[in-house]
């Protein structure tokens, strides 16, 4: 079976074509500045990964993402470098959704009222949700026959229960204007839960484990019997925890100050919150690597501050969730470009937590490697692991498990 996950932003598209029985990539790439009048990249990977990986790099004015796609095709089923020769070999297409707003809770099978679901939670998502639906249609119309699914990024956090995701402000107005929380990087988490059960040989129901997707953007996921019972992220990706240039949970009567002392607009602020604070804003950089050499090797306040902030809003947000799973966690799971690369994070967030049976090896902790490890002593209770995300296979895999249900 043959799945091709596609991820659609405004002017970019993402693609993977999985070939599902050993889950290998047969083919990946991305199409940049589509609708740039000075033209775009598409840069394509056969059998990426792998010693025979080949590149191909292509520079040409991509119009529209149907103009994008085309390309895609051709070189999917060109005759020479090709990785198929029909379009119908592919079984299903899955598509990464970012917002299935109040009422979509799960992933489905595109049809007028999946894509009505994706227009109605516009507002939600307003600079994903209007390009995932165009990767959806296009392809709709670019491999007739193909089934199409759509995998939300919401779907994880749709079953929490209703005190994790009320917000304590007037219900009639929650309901109205779908306010929620919702949480993101759902996919992530779905695939590390899943990885994570399967690492510690568990049954997936009785599995509990706290998730750490720390990247660029991060988010926490509490795990309990499988299902996630919290996460940190909420209405949008901006609450929780210190990011790369988004601030995170802050005093919500910080807006109405701006507003009402800089004279700034909601849209100013909004851009000021996800865009330019953060790490960003604490010390002008966003890459932990730039951050750990200023902190480190010029001895920079700023940076030192950034990291300490970063480490104690993760720390904070893991004892919350600890917390509510009454101490009973089978693993703490770390993953995302943070997660799995920085050794310095990971023991700044677990340090000091050998009273609750949190004991982190480290040695382990300074091996790099790309592999699942787990990386705590014998009898730590939780495990630590560290799981390589990998969202595009779980949207295949979800995108095969939906099709198998038709
Ligand atoms: P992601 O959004 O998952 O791609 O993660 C990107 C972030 O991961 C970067 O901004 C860095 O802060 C961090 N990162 C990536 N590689 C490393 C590394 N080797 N050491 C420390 N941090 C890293």
């Amino acid at each position: 079976m043959k799945i091709l996950v596609l991820n659609a932003g405004s002017s970019s598209c993402k693609y993977k074509l999985f070939q599902m029985e050993d889950q290998s990539v047969l083919c990946s790439g991305l199409v940049e500045r589509i609708g740039d009048p000075n033209g775009g990249t598409l840069s394509h990977k056969i059998a990426p990964d792998t010693d025979k990986e080949e590149k191909i790099f292509l520079e040409n004015p991509y119009p529209d993402h149907s103009v994008a796609i085309l390309q895609v095709i051709k070189l999917i089923t060109d005759p020479e470098k090709g990785v198929i020769k029909d379009l119908k070999e592919i079984s299903v297409i899955g598509h990464r959704v970012l917002h299935g707003g109040f009422y979509q809770t799960a992933p489905a099978l595109v049809d007028e009222k999946t894509k009505d679901t994706i227009r109605k939670a516009f507002p939600l998502g307003p600079l994903h949700n209007p390009a995932n639906l165009t990767g959806i249609e296009v392809a709709e119309k670019l491999f007739p026959g193909v089934p199409n699914v759509a995998v939300f990024d919401t779907a994880f956090g749709m079953k929490m229960p209703r005190e994790a995701y009320t917000y304590a402000l007037p219900q009639d107005l929650c309901r109205e204007l779908q306010i929620r929380r919702y949480g993101f990087h759902g996919t992530s988490h779905t695939y590390l839960v899943h990885r994570g059960a399967a690492f510690m040989k568990k049954d997936l129901k009785d599995f509990n484990c706290i998730t750490l997707h720390l990247g660029n953007g991060s988010s926490l996921g509490c795990v309990k019997n499988g299902e996630c019972i919290d996460t940190s992220m909420g209405l949008t990706p901006l609450e929780g925890l210190v990011m790369g240039t988004r601030c995170g949970s802050i005093d919500p009567a910080i807006v109405p100050y701006l507003i009402e002392q800089k004279g700034m607009t909601a849209q100013e602020v909004d851009t000021l919150m996800n865009k330019k604070s953060g790490l960003l804003g604490l010390c002008g950089k966003t890459d932990m690597r730039d951050i750990h050499k200023l902190a480190d090797e010029e001895n920079n306040e700023d940076a030192k501050l950034a990291r300490t902030m970063l480490i104690r809003s993760i720390k904070k947000t893991l004892g919350a969730f600890f917390f509510l799973l009454g101490g009973k966690v089978d693993a703490l799971i770390f993953s995302a470009g943070i997660g799995e690369n920085d050794n310095i994070v990971r023991k700044g967030v677990l340090d000091g937590l050998e009273g609750l049976g949190i004991k982190l090896d480290e040695k382990l902790n300074n091996v790099r490697s790309g592999e699942e490890r787990c990386i705590s002593m014998p009898d730590s209770k939780p495990c630590v692991l560290i799981l390589p995300t990998n969202e595009e296979l779980q949207i295949a895999l979800t995108a095969a498990e939906v099709l198998n249900a038709q």
